[in-house]
Order: C-alpha cells, then structure tokens, then sequence
C-alpha cells in the first residue's frame, strides 16, 4: 500500500505523483492540515483550498475510495497515517519555496524514523529549478535566456487518472470549516475551486481569448486573461494539461501567424511562472530580502496614511485605486494593475515593497511565494531581470493607455462613474470645482507624482551600487 500526500496538487488527473503511488499498489490519498502552513494562510486561500478539497474528496469517493484528512504536524501524522493504513511509501508532488523545503527534509526523517519509504515527484512545474541553467550550470537571473530555453524543451505529456481498482478502500473524515480552522470568511467573492471549474476556464480561455491575448492581454477591461492563477497555485489542475491544451491551440494556428505568436506569449506565461520558482529555489531569502544587493540599504519611507490610502483604494489617482479594490473585491488582481498598484506603493509613496507584498500575501487567492515576490521585487527595482529604477510608472499615462475609456476604473470605483475618461484620466490636474463637480465623493491625489518620482529616483541613486 502506498500513501499520497496531496499539498499543491489538489487534484486526481495529470498528477504525477498520484500517478506514481497508484502505479503497482493502491494508493491511500490524504491531506494534512499542517498547522505550520495554516499560519502563514489567510482566508481567500483557505477558502478556495476547501472547495478544491471537497471536489477532490467527491472525486475519489465517487469512485469507492475516500480522501484521508487529518491536522497537525505532518512530520508526526505521516508517520502515523502510514502505520495506520499499513503504507510503506509516501509520495508527494515537490514544492521549491524555502520553507516547504526544510518542512519536507524533516518529513523525510521522521518518515525513516518510522521505517516508511518516501518519494517526491516533479509535478508543479514542467521544468524543474536546476534543470534549465546558464552554460556555467547557474540558476538564470534574466527571463529572456531562461525563457528561449524553457520554450524550445521537450515537454511530458499529461498524465491518467488512477483507475479505480488503484484506489484504497478506505474512509475519510468530515472536512473542517473555515471557522473551525480559524478563520474569518473572506472579505471578497473567492472564485470556485476545483478540477472541473479549472477545466471549464481553460476550455473557454483557449477558444478564443488566447488568440487576442498577446493584443489585449495589458487591457483590464478586456479580462482576456485565463484566470488560471490560483488553480495553477492549488493544483486544481495540471501544468502539463494546461500546456497540451496549448500546443493543441497552437497546431491549429499557421505558424508565425499573429494568432500562434499570441498562444506562444501566454505560453511564456507560464514560462515566467517556472523562471520565478527557480529564483526562488535558488534563492530562499528572496521572500524578506532584496535579489539585487544594493551599496547602501534603501532608506523606504514610513507612511502609515499613504499605505492606508493604497490598501483601501484611496489615493485619489483612480488606475490605483481600482486595482486595489479589485484585490479587495475578488482576491484577484490583472497583471498590468498588480504592476501599476505596485509601482505606486514603491516609486510614488516610496513604501517598502515588503509593505505590498504582505498585504497581497493576505488578500489574494492565487498568493503564490515565487511569483507574488518575483511580481514585486520586479516592480520594486529590486528583484532579478528588474525594471530599471529610474523607469516609473506614470499612473496617469497607465491609465489612459490601458485603460482609455475609464470602463475597469468606473467597474471598481462607483465614485467615478458619472465622470468622463478626460477628468478620470487627469485628475491631478483638475481643479478642485472640476473635482467637486465631476466626483464629489472621490478623493484628491495623495501625492504628486511627478515630485515623488524625482524622490524615487534620488532614493535608489542613494543606494545604488
Ligand atoms: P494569465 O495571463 O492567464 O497567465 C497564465 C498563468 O501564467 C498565470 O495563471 C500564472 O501562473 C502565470 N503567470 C502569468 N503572468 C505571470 C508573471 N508575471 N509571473 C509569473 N507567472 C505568471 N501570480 C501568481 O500566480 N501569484 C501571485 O501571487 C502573483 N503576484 C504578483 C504580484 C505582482 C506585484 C505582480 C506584478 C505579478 C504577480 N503575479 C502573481 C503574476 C501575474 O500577475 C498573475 O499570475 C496573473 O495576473 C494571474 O492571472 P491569470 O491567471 O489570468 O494570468
């Protein structure tokens, strides 16, 4: 008998581990509650986690089987769950962040404490950290080269299911509610979880949007992105499933043609997903320290109003504020605004990125340690492949370009949508009777960007190197 450890992969198809448990014996699937991890969740994540759960949990008890839940310390209930089912091997999917890592290294030895063998598989990514590397064998700190790579690599194909014969008979217990793991019901709409909601969102992303997608990708109106995000962070499905997907979407393209290009780019997507685990990989300590070391440590300012003001989605420049109330509203956020709300809590409020990583940490659903802290160093100028420091959002310029009819501003700031595109778009520059009648309700800017974007500059030439 084997026992499969389900944590990032929450899900029975394209499960490489599960795949591998279930190949000559049946397999017991479980899920721990490790306290550990719970401390560092928060509720969007927790939320979508138990639905994932319970589709998993419907998944396998539809086929006569059941998923196994327990809670605690998974170096003390592995051991124990593998005793109590007569188990001598575990398997699990591998996780690349720093902390998963030494969790894992003391699982191993507990587990050859108890006398219980144990397997990690490869499954979260397509290319593992260590495989693609510089000619000299390092990690990549450029996406370009990475990416070129990681694009021209052979990749496997998803895998089956177990069949039903390859599952244990065994019987699991009630699934805790949010509340009885301690937490609060999210403030947002979390989106559903689960296998099939993972699917249904692929299927529709890859008729259609993922042909305009290298167009309209930057257009948050447009929301032509998959919204495979958190199910790509649960597992819910997986990553050699998505990427089949896209081959399939690419083969029906003429090649070089505008609508292959456009598949290629979101397969770069995911590329980036894998260049950010690598990082990570590489470097643990990414997820408190600046990548790029600095002569002088950056001298962040303490701004308890103006960080209030980002949170809330107060800051008077209306591109910010949507994308900081889209957070809010769904634990979700597009690209192009994760990088202007980002850009303005660094380069314009001149706020630690620490500060905005936190709070995404706590409020989205698709937190995901490399790409979140790869997002964010990014945006800070502090991380691998960075923006340059001196390049700076314009928030006003983001706004009119990405977003040129104000209609995902007005989605998310009601304040604003009796206000036309003009005043949306240059609301610095109004004067306060233009304000008062075009917005009452809406507030002036915090800041001024031009003056911060000046300090910004003169903050990082301090500590360049
Ligand atoms: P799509 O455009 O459909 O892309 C498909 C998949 O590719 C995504 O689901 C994601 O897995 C991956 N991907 C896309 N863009 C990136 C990227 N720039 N870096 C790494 N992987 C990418 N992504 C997260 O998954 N979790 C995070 O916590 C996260 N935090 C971010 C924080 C900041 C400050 C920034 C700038 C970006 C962050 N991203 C994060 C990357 C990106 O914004 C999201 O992956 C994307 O918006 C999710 O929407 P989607 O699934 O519709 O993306």
């Amino acid at each position: 008998m084997r026992l499969h450890w389900h944590r990032r992969d929450l899900r029975a198809a394209d499960n490489a581990g599960l795949a591998r448990a279930s190949a000559d014996d049946p397999v017991v699937p479980a899920f721990v509650f490790d306290t550990a991890v719970l401390d560092h969740a928060a509720p969007p994540r927790v939320a979508f986690m138990l639905d994932a759960l319970d589709g998993l949990r419907s998944w396998y008890r539809d086929r006569g089987s059941d998923l196994v839940v327990a809670r605690g310390d998974p170096r003390e209930v592995l051991p124990e769950l593998a005793a109590e089912y007569g188990a001598d091997v575990v398997t699990w999917g591998k996780d690349y962040s720093g902390l998963a890592r030494e969790r894992d290294a003391d699982v191993r030895q507990a587990l050859d404490a108890a006398d219980v063998a144990r397997e990690a598989v490869q499954d979260a990514v397509l290319h593992e950290p260590g495989e693609i590397t510089t000619n000299d064998g390092d990690p990549y700190s450029v996406f370009t080269y990475f990416g070129r790579k990681w694009s021209e690599r052979e990749k496997d194909a998803p895998y089956d299911a177990p069949e039903r014969e390859a599952l244990a008979d065994v019987e699991g217990d009630a699934l805790p509610t949010l509340d009885e793991l301690g937490f609060d019901e999210p403030e947002a709409d979390v989106p559903p979880a689960g296998t099939d909601r993972a699917r249904d969102l692929l299927d529709s992303f890859l008729e259609d949007d993922v042909y305009r997608y290298e167009e309209r990708r930057d257009y948050p109106a447009d929301d032509c992105t998959s919204r495979l995000s958190a199910h790509l962070k649960f597992g819910t499905i997986g990553i050699r499933e998505v990427y089949e997907g896209t081959a399939e979407a690419r083969s029906a393209t003429e090649p070089g043609s505008d609508r292959d290009s456009s598949v290629e780019e979101f397969q770069s997507q995911l590329a980036w997903r894998e260049f950010y685990a690598q990082v990570l990989f590489a470097n643990p300590n990414v997820v408190t320290e600046n990548y790029k070391e600095y002569e002088t440590e950056i001298r962040w300012n303490t701004d308890e109003r103006g960080l209030r003001a980002w949170k809330d989605g107060e800051t008077g420049y209306p591109i910010v504020d949507a994308g900081m109330r889209q957070l809010r509203e769904e634990a979700f956020v597009h690209n192009r605004l994760r990088m202007i709300v980002a850009s303005f809590l660094t380069k314009d409020l001149l706020v630690d990125w620490r500060e905005g990583y936190d709070w995404f940490r706590e409020k989205l659903v698709d937190h995901d340690t490399g790409n979140d802290n790869g997002g964010w160093q990014w945006a800070a100028s502090t991380g691998t492949d960075a923006q340059p420091y001196f390049r700076v959002f314009n928030p006003m310029t983001q706004g009119e370009r990405y977003d040129p009819d104000a209609e995902y501003i007005k989605r998310y700031v009601p304040e604003l949508r009796d206000a036309g595109a003009e005043i949306i778009h240059n609301w610095h520059e109004a004067s306060p009777t233009q304000r008062e009648n075009a917005a009452p309700d809406y507030p002036e800017p915090i800041v001024d960007h031009s003056q911060r974007r000046e300090e910004a500059i003169e903050m990082f030439e301090r500590a360049r190197d």
